[in-house]
């Protein structure tokens, strides 16, 4: 093994000592051992390096040991302290909201199987005001939890797993236990629970929500640290909106297009009739999932081609290649022009350029992949 430092380790009292609160006279009448392997060690406190607890003998020890002990004792320590102190302890996820009007929504007709007519709000939970008990290592179920949240008043409890190198049993989250899922990868993650403020970035999850989440995610995202699992919906009367994005082309200019994130799907039918009255659209597309293939602009585009509409998008162009930038919307993503040499300009441009190319050839075979969009979504040609 080689040099393994740690911030924090157990005192005689079998205490967690951090080392920033170790003075020189505390370090020659304590003595510390590491949480995971039990051997001794000693405070590093020189000037040079950051102070550190080290190993005094050469020891198998390791870090996933170390942070998967230590995240528990803090998670009880720091819970603990809440509750005598009074002091909130909480959590942020995204709670799902159905929709209400199940037998009369618009939007479902047009969802896959696998889709729904709802959305997602933030929430944040005290989970003092809930849970007035905590302990380590309890059983539930079949199951251990590393932690268990529990409620004299009557709240179904919460499992809190400290995940350090796997993530949660596949079982657990099927049995439908609520659980906030920890991700400790290093020391300073420690600090997340010190904080007293979990936040989970991407909702509220059924296990195969994850999964879909996952081959949704980029493969530069940071991996979120904190997971929420089988916690409620949100009551139904708060839901009145479903996110619907949507893609127009222009009757005076059908290579112009016009993208809009709007409405709840109770409105959808009023959008479409402003629509009609105004007539300026000569054909849209309403999305309502979000999908995990190609995105909805250059599907727009693609389809838009496809059903006969005069529209010019270097999307479509033979001499165009996809630029593999994720943070930009692919409405305005430059694409990459292979014949920027011949055409003496700038390798990329934006696909609007389409329109006064004169290299311009739209061609099946560099945007058939475009077509392939997998979420629900509604055509509307005026
Ligand atoms: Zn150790
Ligand atoms: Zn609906």
């Amino acid at each position: 093994m080689g040099i393994i430092k740690y911030k924090r380790a157990k005192n005689d009292n079998d205490e967690i000592v951090n080392i920033e609160e170790v003075s020189l006279e505390m370090r020659k009448s304590t003595r510390f051992t590491c949480i995971s392997c039990g051997q001794e060690l000693s405070a590093v406190l020189g000037s040079k390096n950051q102070h550190h607890f080290r190993h005094k003998t050469e020891v198998d020890c390791n870090l996933e040991t170390y942070l998967h002990k230590m995240g528990k004792y803090a998670f009880v320590k720091t819970y603990k302290e809440c509750l005598s102190q009074g002091k909130p302890f909480t959590i942020t996820l995204n709670r799902k909201i159905s929709c209400q009007k199940e037998s009369t929504c618009t939007v479902k007709p047009f969802l896959n199987r696998w889709e729904e007519c709802c959305d997602y709000r933030p929430e944040t939970f005290d989970l003092t005001r809930y849970y007035d008990s905590v302990a380590e290592e309890q059983s539930i179920g079949s199951f251990v939890a590393d932690i268990l949240l529990t409620s004299s008043k009557g709240y179904p409890p919460t499992l809190v797993e400290i995940k350090v190198s796997h993530p949660c049993e596949e079982a657990k989250i099927l049995s439908g236990y609520r659980i906030i899922e920890i991700g400790l990868t290093k020391e300073e993650d420690l600090d997340l629970i010190a904080s007293c403020r979990l936040v989970d970035p991407v909702g509220n999850n059924t296990y195969m929500e994850t999964i879909r989440q996952e081959s949704r995610r980029k493969k530069n995202d940071e991996e979120p640290t904190v997971r929420c699992y089988n916690f409620r919906e949100a009551p139904k009367e708060l839901f009145d909106f479903h996110k619907i994005y949507q893609f127009g082309i222009y009757r005076n200019n059908p290579s112009r297009f016009c993208l809009n994130e709007t409405v709840s799907c109770g409105d959808k039918e009023k959008l479409i009739d402003r629509h009609r009255r105004r007539n300026q659209l000569l054909y849209e597309i309403l999305f309502y999932n979000e999908n995990w293939g190609p995105g909805r602009f250059i599907f727009g585009v693609a389809r838009a081609y496809e059903k006969g509409f005069k529209i010019k998008n270097c999307f479509l162009c033979r001499y165009h290649a996809y630029n593999e930038n994720r943070l930009t919307p692919e409405e305005d993503k430059p694409i990459f022009c292979k014949l920027y040499k011949k055409l003496q300009t700038k390798p990329q441009c934006h696909s609007t350029q389409a329109i006064e190319c004169s290299a311009y050839v739209p061609d099946k075979r560099a945007y058939a992949n475009y077509l392939l969009y997998a979420g629900g979504y509604e055509e509307i040609v005026y």
